[in-house]
């Protein structure tokens, strides 16, 4: 039985999480435990899934919705602390959203576990800090991210790795302004912006697709992940989102890999790594899916990808400070304060304020991301 731990269990990744270890119940095959559950302030919700999962650990961060967590669930241990949950787990998933999933990257790699990640702040801003913690015995991190994924899987393929890996080719569905001009973007309205075409996803993340931000942070976690140059990572769109990326090796073969679009497969690939899960998330249907089409991006109107390019190059802080000014823009977008046009914009000039820090420890990421975050405030109200 691998004992699972679920940092957010009450967010999109955490809920598809507990679906998968249902899932396989039903299948009659189940080799998971679940020994905990972890969310923020969803107080209700995480005492429904307590109830129905009975785990051994609860871990609440807010102290207002722990205080009423713990006295609900009785014989079950609630605590404050996210960094407990690789001490009861051998797989600790990662879908908590933002800074606060850093110390849960840190100490399951400190503890020698799995970590499933689908936490971006872990390789994106904390990439430095995080990298030499993957060095300890046991720890490994499989990537709960459809492209990473694929890229992983890909990877198996080659026993000589990166060696033998002449590039990575990272797919993007081109999100929902695929093939226009950015003349024709300025007057794009949130809702245009938030309707994607193949992917269900919170805000922001769509507004990321929107512009191929967040193609160009998944370029970055590419980077950390896989230890592959800038150079020989390459974005290709492809609107049906069923390749979810590929590796060319150097004799010139490619591989990919095909699935349809749903993130219970990464998951259930992470947790049951080297093996196949038991459970199918739905095999593609060959004859409806007609074509499969690729296409460059258009990196002249979506220029936030260049921006994830040049910011990934630089390395340090950098891409900390890209994340955090692409937040802030993306805020202000749904906020209705400045234009879609707008975000490259502000990005590019707060990017122009980046002092070059070297992160030596979490404290330096946290301070360069609320430094990045001044500057693109400053960059908004202009
Ligand atoms: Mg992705």
């Amino acid at each position: 039985m691998t004992k699972v731990a679920i940092a957010g269990s009450t967010g999109s990744i955490g809920r598809q999480t507990l679906d998968v270890i249902a899932s396989s119940r039903t299948n009659d095959d189940c080799s998971y435990e679940l020994v905990a559950l972890s969310a923020h302030s969803s107080a209700d919700e995480i005492i429904s899934q307590a109830r129905h999962w009975k785990p051994k650990l609860v871990v609440v961060t807010d102290p207002i919705a722990r205080a009423r967590v713990a006295r609900e669930l009785v014989g079950i241990e609630v605590i404050a602390d996210l960094s407990e949950l690789a001490s009861v787990a051998d797989v600790v998933v990662n879908g908590v959203v933002g800074f606060a999933g850093l110390s849960v990257t840190i100490s399951t790699l400190k503890a020698g576990k799995r970590l499933a990640l689908a936490n971006k702040e872990s390789l994106i801003a904390a990439g430095p800090i995080v990298a030499p913690l993957r060095a300890v015995k046991g720890a490994e991190i499989i990537p709960v991210d459809s492209e990473h994924c694929a890229i992983h899987q890909c990877l198996r393929s080659s026993k000589n790795h990166p060696g033998e890996v002449a590039r990575l080719l990272l797919t993007a569905s081109g999100g929902p302004f695929r093939g226009r001009t950015s003349g024709s973007l300025a007057d794009v309205t949130i809702t245009q912006a938030l309707a994607h075409p193949t992917w269900s996803m919170g805000p922001k993340i769509t507004v990321d697709s929107s512009t191929l931000m967040n193609k160009g942070l998944e370029v970055i976690e590419a980077h950390q992940l896989f230890g592959i140059d800038y150079h020989a990572i390459d974005v290709v769109v492809h609107p049906q989102s069923i390749v979810h990326s590929m590796v060319e090796f150097r004799d010139g073969a490619t591989i990919a890999q095909l699935s349809m679009p749903d993130m219970r497969l990464p998951i259930a690939y992470a947790l049951d790594y080297p093996n196949r899960s038991s459970v199918g998330f739905g095999s593609i249907d060959w004859s409806t899916l007609s074509r499969l089409d690729f296409e460059q991006p258009d990196c002249d109107t979506f220029r936030c990808l260049g921006l994830a390019y040049s910011a990934g190059r630089i390395g340090g802080t950098a891409p900390a400070w890209l994340s955090a000014a692409n937040e802030v823009a993306v805020e202000a977008f749904l906020a209705g304060r400045v234009r879609w046009t707008q975000i490259a914009s502000i990005i590019e000039a707060t990017l122009q304020h980046h002092d070059g820090l070297i992160p030596g420890d979490v404290q330096d990421i946290m301070l360069a991301d609320a430094v990045a975050r001044q500057w693109a405030r400053k960059e908004v109200s202009r």
